[in-house]
């Protein structure tokens, strides 16, 4: 059991330093355990911080057994893919089953190296809660701090308004009420139906001359489709909003389909959804020295052992793929080979008895159903 030094200033000693109670920080835990090495885990949030924030009764697009962790089954009761409420359920489960410590509430600052004797020169973790700071000497630190940190923003005037939000929450809440959403991918079509079945009267600004068919979800797209096209939700093709006002957004014409006229409408709105993606935090990356490349600004690693370029330092799950943009390649159910990429590295333990996914090959060519 490792002990808080939040007062004493005392630098406590562990194995392995987990950033990140997700899916893969908590397999990635359940993997340590059964090896008999000592971990610290350690969460800013609370477990599953980013299903937390998904509306509630919010089904994943995966299957089960491929969002399923460390060969615990996950069973919902009609053998639907499992809701958020399902799967928060189920990570606290395996947490507790494994007898892990979660360190929820308490955000890590800085990974540096020791510059003091022994001479293996360890890593030192420093993390804030609201108990104070705090330091941990370890051998090594698992980085498993997903990519969804903050809603991508528009840049634009009213975006700060208060009925402007980058997530869709309890959609009890929008009953009644002249919703526009912004995007045109799942996270869009998806909030457009569920607010349509609500109540709401939903339009729709996309980018795009028409929805990008091949990347919203086969089950979505006949009800999105008719539904535009019987009138039910308004879609403003070819538009992106300029300004947002208390009561309307200005929309813009793009693209080919301004035909010569720069006219703008004005949609009204009583709350405006701008769901167009998400943004990594780097923060974490960068004060750790981890080399960040190409335009999602990814953590380089050896994707053989999952190392970064910080001798000592992992980085595991969809945290590997940086910013990512509207074509998700990666995603928790083509992560888990991550653990036994870390494991073996971290033990010269090669295939130490994880269980390798059957479908691995399905989940390679066909993610996310
Ligand atoms: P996304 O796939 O990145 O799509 C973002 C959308 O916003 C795209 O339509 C994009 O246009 C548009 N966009 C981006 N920047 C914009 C800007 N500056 N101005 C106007 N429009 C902009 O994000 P997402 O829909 O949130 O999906 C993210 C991931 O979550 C995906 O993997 C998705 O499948 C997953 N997801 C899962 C669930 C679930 O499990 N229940 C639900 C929703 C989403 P373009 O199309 O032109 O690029």
């Amino acid at each position: 059991m490792n002990h808080s030094n939040h007062s004493t200033g005392r630098v406590d000693s562990t194995d392995v330093v987990i950033v990140g109670a997700g899916p893969i920080g908590i397999e990635m835990a359940v993997a340590l355990r059964r090896r008999g090495l000592r971990f610290e885990i350690l969460e800013s949030g609370v477990v599953g911080q980013t299903m937390s924030w998904w509306a509630p009764q919010t089904r994943w697009f995966s299957s089960n057994e491929r969002i399923a962790i460390a060969g615990v089954p996950l069973i919902t009761p009609d053998q639907s893919k499992a809701t958020r409420e399902e799967y928060l359920n189920y990570l606290r489960g395996v947490v507790m089953q494994f007898d892990i410590r979660v360190r929820t509430g308490e955000k890590v600052v800085d990974v540096a190296r020791s510059s003091a004797p022994p001479a293996d020169r360890p890593l030192i973790v420093t993390s804030r809660s609201t108990a104070g700071r705090r330091q941990l000497r370890c051998k090594g630190v698992v980085l498993a701090i997903g990519g969804t940190d903050f809603p991508r923003r528009l840049s634009i005037p009213g975006e700060d308004l208060p009925h402007v939000d980058g997530y869709l929450r309890e959609t009890h809440r929008y009953f009644g009420r002249r919703v526009l959403i912004i995007g045109g991918r799942n996270s869009a079509i998806e909030a457009a139906l569920r607010l349509h079945h609500v109540g709401a009267r939903v339009s729709l600004s996309y980018r795009g001359d028409a929805l990008p068919e091949e990347s919203i979800k086969y089950w979505l797209r006949p009800e999105i489709n008719g539904l535009i096209a019987g009138g039910r939700i308004a879609a403003h093709f070819a538009t992106r909003p300029t300004k947002i006002t208390p009561t309307h957004v200005e929309l813009e014409p793009v693209g080919d389909s301004r035909n010569g006229s720069d006219q703008i409408q004005t949609v009204a709105a009583d709350d405006v959804l701008c769901l167009i993606g998400y943004e990594q935090d780097k923060t974490l990356f960068e004060t750790a020295g981890i080399e960040l490349v190409d335009e999602t600004r990814r953590p380089k690693v050896d994707i053989a052992t999952m190392r970064s370029n910080v001798p000592g330092v992992y980085v595991a799950g969809t945290a590997v793929a940086g910013t990512q943009n509207s074509r998700y390649k990666t995603f928790l159910e083509n992560c888990h080979e991550h653990i036994d990429k870390i494991i073996a590295d971290l033990t010269g333990q090669v295939g130490a008895g994880h269980p390798v996914p059957v479908f691995a090959d399905q989940v390679a060519a066909n993610p996310e159903s």
